[in-house]
């Protein structure tokens, strides 16, 4: 067994909060599916920039796409709390897997759950469960990226349904996926974006092509692309809940995503104190472990205090969304948080690591590159900081202008 196997097997006990016994055998299989199956290829994953296909459907057995989805579907039929835990455990082996995971488990199933109607789910659901068909969420767009509501993607009524122009792109899981949960402008003249409308896209249709993946910094086994619609006819069948009924659809699955989403960061982190602790005690410098030295025990605290910060903040989130006492930006704020926190703790640990961090292909250069990507995708940082700014401002009876 390789060194990094071995520290990712052995790991570091992070804060133990009781979260419950569903959630921790959720998390006891996806550590164990991920210990086995993912960690001693997820280099090969990165240098690759492939997510392999065979992990689908081992996933599916597995029982982990379908963590939220009803029992009846072929899902397990647990909470957002359950699939952030499993989100978390994937991510601290491979963040990419993890990326792909979560947009096809969270944003395109649970999504398609939550506003699909009794014949959508049961078209979709059970092949997305077990992995033999693999999902994806499409909203940005190359003039819609942070302004995600100001869609070009135009989707014109027809006697039968909708025909729909217009080019998606950076969307995660873009160039496999067959199953894409993808946002148009309806009434393009509506104010305040309530023009939006939702559709579940299918590979097949004619005027449905996905671009080749794009090369990315990181998350490179997640297959990030582009999909051009051209003329794409679908029957009103294809529409995701009601014409103009988009915005709701989308908002409501961000707050959601992001929850989930921030077991990602959280994983990472957990990965970079795994890894960081047995190199200081291993890597000596002037005849003592790297580790006896105060400014180097310093990172580590800081490591450790961020994680259970983070974990803290995650599960305190997950339990008050359970309970339906989520404020709607309580997600944003956590990602926002660990978002930040991963990306400083990523780059202690490539100092941690010296010279042999900075290497083209070290663990900790991964951790650092997949880790940037918390502050951008699902919302940037920004963004992030201007809804949780405004909504204090509105809640506090400030006269503060809709940025829809
Ligand atoms: C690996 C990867 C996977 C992705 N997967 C998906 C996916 O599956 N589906 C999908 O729909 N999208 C996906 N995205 C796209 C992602 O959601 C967008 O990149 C993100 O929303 C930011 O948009 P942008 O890249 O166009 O940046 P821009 O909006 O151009 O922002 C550029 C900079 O300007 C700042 N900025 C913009 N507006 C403001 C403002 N009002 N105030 C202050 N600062 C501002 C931003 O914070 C940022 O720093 C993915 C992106 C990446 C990198």
């Amino acid at each position: 067994m390789n060194a990094l196997l071995e520290s990712h097997r052995s790991g570091w006990p992070a804060l133990s909060v009781p979260l419950g016994e569903r959630a921790q055998s959720i998390r006891e299989l996806a550590r164990n599916f991920a210990l086995t199956n993912i960690a001693p290829i997820a280099d090969r994953i990165d240098l690759e920039g492939r997510f392999p296909d065979d992990l689908w459907p081992r996933l599916g057995d597995a029982g982990l796409l379908g963590i939220t989805v009803q029992p009846a579907f072929g899902g397990l039929g647990l909470g957002y709390l359950e699939h952030l835990v499993a989100m978390e455990e994937i991510s601290r082996v491979s963040a990419a897997v993890g990326l792909s995971y979560l947009v096809h488990s969270h944003a395109c199933a649970n999504q398609i759950q939550v506003h699909g109607t009794e014949e959508q789910r049961r078209r979709f659901l059970p092949g997305l469960v077990r992995g033999l068909q693999i999902g994806g969420l499409a909203i940005t767009e190359p003039e819609a990226g942070s302004d995600a509501l100001t869609l070009r993607t135009r989707a014109e009524r027809t006697s039968t349904g909708y025909r729909l122009n217009g080019r998606k792109t950076w969307i995660a899981n873009a160039p496999v996926a067959h199953v894409m949960v993808a946002y148009a402008t309806t009434e393009p003249d509506a104010v305040s974006s309530s023009g939006i409308t939702s559709f579940i896209l299918e590979r097949t249709f004619a005027g449905y092509r996905p671009t080749a993946a794009r090369e990315t910094l990181g998350m490179r086994g997640c297959q990030v692309g582009d999909i051009v619609l051209e003329n794409c006819e679908v029957e009103e069948s294809s529409r995701l809940a009601g014409h103009n009924d988009g915005k709701r659809v989308l908002v409501s699955g961000l707050a959601l995503e992001r929850l989930v989403a921030s077991g990602g960061p959280l994983g990472v982190l957990q990965a970079c104190i795994d890894v960081a602790v047995p190199h200081c005690r291993n890597r000596r410098q002037f005849g003592q472990p790297i580790g006896s030295f105060q400014l180097v025990q310093s990172k580590l605290a800081d490591m450790l205090t961020s994680l259970n910060a983070a974990r803290a903040y995650a599960y305190a989130v997950g339990a008050a969304t359970a309970r339906d006492h989520a404020h709607r930006f309580d997600s944003t704020g956590l990602l926002l948080f660990v978002g930040d926190r991963v990306f400083q703790m990523a780059a202690e640990t490539v100092q941690l690591f010296g010279a042999g961090g900075y290497e083209g292909q070290s663990i900790a250069g991964r951790f650092l590159r997949d880790a940037k990507f918390f502050s951008i995708g699902f919302g940037t940082s920004e963004i992030r900081r201007m809804i949780i700014g405004r909504e204090m401002m509105r809640e506090s009876g400030g006269d503060i202008p809709s940025s829809d």
